[in-house]
């Protein structure tokens, strides 16, 4: 029995691990993939606050060893479903089943794809979800980025260092992303803004994506884009459906939870992206792990 099992070693649950074990409690965090999240694909972050500049990968990691170090096991087991009757919560995982006092979802959320017939089959093939893990396949070749937030714009000022053209594609004229992001990109020679226009077709031949299909949503014009790579930076959504018994999920999917990060269900708690909220930021990310382990370490402690 673990007085904590975290799910998800993202930056929200692998920050709750470092509070929770510095709170003197055993903490179990239990990952389906790898450790970091979505921040492992974040280049440069430079708004973690103390920290000037540092890639998401080094960022990661040293939280990664951080919660490690400090006393928390990490296993790679995707959680597949938790039974919460009674004191304690069992917690099952394709290899086996762990029981804890508490427990925290800490699930983030995943890259959310555009949608197009042969999106599926062209990835790997001109189509990526990450700028940093794919976009040296692209030296010197033309390449679009799809998104208005601060992913898109990092990753197309990171494509802009290496290829020949980047197509920014946003399906407004006002960004999500912050003003500096978008004012360091607009600057940028090699870089076309192609606004209030959205992706409508994927055109592919034996070797993979050769072109997108673009249409201005105010105009109505369409016009083909000759690309060797696709970047989709459109946000992310939640994977929560294995804890919809569990917990109350919003339309969207995501835990219902205020900043106390306290969940309906007693002694279940959620931190960092999958849960309700207005800003998904790293700093948010980390705050919540501190808030929902130290919530956890009270729910035990109470008895
Ligand atoms: P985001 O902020 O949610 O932005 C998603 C963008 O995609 C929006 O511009 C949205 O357009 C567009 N979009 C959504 N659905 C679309 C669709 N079906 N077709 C076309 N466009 C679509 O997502 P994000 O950029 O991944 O960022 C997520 C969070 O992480 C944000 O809070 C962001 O600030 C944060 N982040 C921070 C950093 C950093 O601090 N270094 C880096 C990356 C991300 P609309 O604007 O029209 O809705």
């Amino acid at each position: 029995m673990y007085d904590i099992i975290i799910v998800g070693a993202g930056t929200a649950g692998l920050s709750a691990a470092i509070y929770g074990v510095r709170a003197g409690k055993s903490v179990l965090v239990l990952e389906a993939a790898s450790y970091g999240g979505q921040i492992v694909n974040t280049p440069d972050i430079e708004n973690y606050p103390g920290i000037a500049h540092i890639s998401g990968f080094d960022f990661a990691t040293g939280l990664y060893n951080q919660a490690k170090d400090l006393g928390a096991e990490i296993r790679f087991e995707k959680v597949i479903g938790i039974e919460a009757e009674g004191a304690g919560k069992r917690v099952e995982t394709g290899s086996g089943s762990y029981e804890a006092r508490a427990v925290i979802l800490a699930t983030g959320a995943k890259n959310r794809p555009l949608g197009l017939p042969n999106e599926q089959e062209l990835v790997g093939r001109g189509v990526s979800y990450c700028a940093t893990c794919d976009g040296m396949f692209f030296r010197n070749r033309t390449v679009a980025v799809n998104g208005g937030g601060n992913t898109a714009l990092e990753d197309a000022q990171f494509l802009a260092n290496y290829c020949e053209k980047v197509y920014l594609i946003h399906r407004r004229d006002a960004f999500r992303a912050d003003v500096k992001e978008v004012e360091r990109l607009r600057v940028k020679d090699n870089v076309e803004f192609v606004l209030d226009s959205v992706i409508t077709a994927l055109e592919s031949d034996a070797s993979g994506l050769r072109a997108i299909r673009v249409k201005n949503q105010k105009s109505g014009g369409e016009r083909e884009l000759r690309v060797d790579g696709l970047f989709v930076a459109i946000g992310q959504s939640p994977d929560n459906a294995a804890f919809a018994r569990l917990v109350k999920l919003d339309p969207k999917g995501y835990i219902e939870a205020g900043e106390s990060c306290r969940t309906e269900a007693a002694g279940i708690f959620t931190a960092g992206d999958c849960r309700t909220k207005s800003v998904r930021q790293l700093a948010t990310a980390a705050a919540d792990g501190a808030v929902a382990a130290l919530a956890a370490v009270n729910y035990i402690d109470a008895g």
